[in-house]
């Protein structure tokens, strides 16, 4: 679903972690959600912080030789994610690792300084004991948007549930955040979040230009995740055999692709 991985480790889709570790990581393609008027703010509290988050970057600068400028987040879909500088690193860490044992902040360093699979595994270990806490800190009542200007995504996955799926997916969908104005080089279409049984997409494809049939596409992959719960998500490069047999199914899967492809610039723009 994802024209190339996104360059971060998330937390609830799994991307490729064989490539060396690029200079500079993307932030979120799925934006973090609104919180609502009211809503209790998952972050710790910023005196309760920040002695944590100084020494977290205390022992990443020393441990990676360089000045870190730390931000923590709250954003649900990622762990870590970077961005290289001449005179230092900006790192966004989820605040999960606030007091984290000295082998996960190892791990964290080793993530960004090498992209190691293994750093990688332990950190998805380490919060997955935690999740409990992410999924609490959902926006409390506020429904996923699936109307757009030009698509009605809950309408989409309703037809194509019955269609294709004898109406046993589950799944609440609808359409992600406007991501900032930043310049983009990877796009992630759509995301099937399993913790949240939901689909998100991508708000570039909710336009005029855009094809039915290829929001069609991403919606039915999205959902062939959940039929294929032990996919690890990382898309596109590991899906098994059988969720692309099954995925082959769909109608103008290929054309569908192809214009992906071939709209990546307009897609990137949004
Ligand atoms: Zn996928």
């Amino acid at each position: 679903m994802s024209l190339r991985s996104p360059m971060q480790l998330t937390l609830f889709d799994v991307p490729a972690a064989s490539s060396p570790a690029p200079e500079r990581r993307r932030l979120p393609e799925t934006p973090e959600p609104a919180p609502s008027p009211g809503e209790q703010r998952p972050l710790p509290a910023r005196t309760e912080a920040l002695p944590h988050a100084a020494e977290l970057a205390h022992q990443l600068s020393t441990l990676l030789k360089l000045p870190v400028h730390l931000t923590l987040t709250d954003n649900r879909a990622t762990l870590v994610s970077f961005r290289r500088l001449p005179e230092e690193l900006r790192l966004r860490v989820h605040h999960l690792f606030l007091g984290a044992p000295e082998p996960v902040v190892r791990a964290i360093a080793a993530f960004v300084g090498r992209g190691d699979a293994r750093a990688q595994a332990l950190l998805e270990e380490y919060t997955r004991g935690k999740r409990d806490r992410v999924r609490h800190t959902r926006r409390p009542g506020a429904p996923l948007k699936s109307r757009g200007q030009c698509f009605d995504l809950r309408a989409i996955y309703e037809r194509l549930n019955t269609t294709h799926f004898q109406g046993h997916i589950e799944v609440d969908i609808g359409w992600a955040r406007r991501p900032g104005r930043k310049q983009r080089k990877t796009i992630r279409l759509g995301i099937y979040d399993d913790r949240l049984r939901e689909i998100r997409l991508h708000p570039a494809l909710d336009q005029p230009h855009v094809p039915a049939f290829v929001v069609d596409a991403v919606v039915f992959h999205a959902m062939l995740h959940q039929l294929f719960p032990e996919e690890p998500g990382s898309c596109p490069s590991s899906h098994s055999p059988e969720f692309l047999e099954r995925e082959r199914a769909f109608p103008l899967l290929e054309a569908a692709l192809r214009w992906q492809h071939e709209h990546l610039r307009a897609l990137l723009r949004g």
